[in-house]
């Protein structure tokens, strides 16, 4: 069993997922994918505990042995500019800019302190709110109120206090003056004295206006889901959870993990939560004989098999393939990419298919031929 695992994607969510996986004593490769990184991802062949990503370096072909893949490629924020209804106007920048501001000399954050100005901020001005952008605008506030002592307001149509941690940060801040308010369907108004926000308790006056960026999927998931065999959901984000698989960060495809942004509304700490649980997972599937100890996988009866290729072509997993062994050749489960979901069992024209393993069903141990 190979245990050099691959992790796709930079930033804080692959940086996460590397830490995580070496704390669990895994080797790492980091993968950048993208139009112009250096390695250009092509194909995932193979099965959990020998994969071969195969891709495109510098022109020529190339191809690395793993035993399981981490996708961790985060999310896009929307630049302002793209928000088609937003004025544009100095007056309205991006929560991101308001933060990196914060520690520089002579920035509008230090004019801010300096006046005593009134500043506002967004969660979700124009889409819906998400958990990155919420936590985003919540520690800013706080910093703007401790470092500058200026006014600060927060302005929302949802706020979505469901952890501990936020819930307490919001009424710490209201105790330290930071007023909440629920935004109305109108747009902020710049002028050249200021800003006028309208709110469900009525209208405030700002000096600058700091608009948290939306999230959105990163566009290049579906070449990245084609070339590893996985799905992206509706939303355009990477296969979402799906209960059906009993793993967090699971997707349909067995040693193949999601991490972060890629497909959850989470924020640093949910990556982190995140990164671990897929860790952990991968530290059964990849060391205990690349099987969990529990396992249900299907297994075919050789004699019966008409080589139909059903199981082959309905398998969600692409765990069946065609296999010679003592002059016959018959459908084969690789057991390290079975998930036991009983799909090829249902469809095989001679039932030639059985469940094996330690926690079979009782239904399906009944149905067994
Ligand atoms: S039970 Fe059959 S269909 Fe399901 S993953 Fe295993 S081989 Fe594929
Ligand atoms: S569906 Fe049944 S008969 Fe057809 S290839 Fe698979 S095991 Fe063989």
């Amino acid at each position: 069993m190979n245990e050099l695992v691959a992790v796709i994607g930079t930033g804080y969510d692959a940086d996460c997922a590397a830490q995580a996986l070496r704390s669990h004593g895994f080797r790492v490769e980091r993968i950048v994918q993208g139009p112009s990184a250096p390695f250009q991802l092509s194909t995932l062949e193979g099965y959990v505990g020998s994969f071969a990503l195969r891709g495109f370096c510098d022109g020529s072909l190339t191809a690395l042995s793993v035993g399981a893949v981490v996708v961790a490629t985060g999310n896009e924020r929307v630049p302002l500019t793209a928000l088609k209804k937003l004025p544009q106007h100095a007056r309205i920048v991006s929560t991101k800019q308001l933060a990196s501001q914060l520690t520089k000399p002579a920035s509008i954050t230090e004019r801010a302190s300096r006046q005593r100005q009134h500043i506002a901020l967004t969660i979700d001005l124009m889409t819906p709110a998400s958990r990155e952008a919420t936590r985003e605008v919540i520690d800013l506030a706080g910093q703007l109120r401790d470092k500058c002592k200026c006014e600060v307001s927060v302005l929302y149509r949802e706020l979505q206090v469901d952890t501990d941690w936020l819930e307490k940060r919001v009424r710490d801040l209201r105790a330290a003056g930071v007023a909440f308010h629920r935004l109305q369907a109108a747009m902020p108004e710049p002028d050249a004295e200021g800003i006028t926000i309208r709110h469900a308790d009525g209208q405030l006056r700002a000096d600058l206006l700091g608009v948290a960026q939306p999230v959105r999927p990163r566009r290049d998931h579906p070449a990245l889901a084609e070339a590893l065999g996985i799905r992206v959901g509706e939303d355009g984000y990477l296969q979402p959870f799906n209960v059906h698989l009993y793993h967090f960060g699971g997707t349909a495809r067995k040693g193949v993990y999601l991490v972060g942004r890629c497909h959850l509304d989470t924020d640093d700490s949910g990556v982190r939560q995140d990164a671990e649980l897929v860790a952990s997972q991968l530290a059964v599937l990849l060391t205990v004989n690349g099987t969990q100890p529990e396992a249900v996988l299907a297994w075919v009866d050789r004699a019966k098999c008409i080589r139909c290729l059903t199981c082959i072509r309905t398998c969600p997993h692409s765990a069946v393939e065609l296999a010679d062994a003592e002059g016959v050749t018959a459908a084969h489960v690789l057991e390290a990419a079975c998930f036991g979901c009983g799909m090829c069992i249902a469809n095989c024209p001679v039932q030639a298919i059985s469940m094996r393993g330690q926690a079979v069903p009782a239904w399906l141990q009944e149905a067994a031929p």
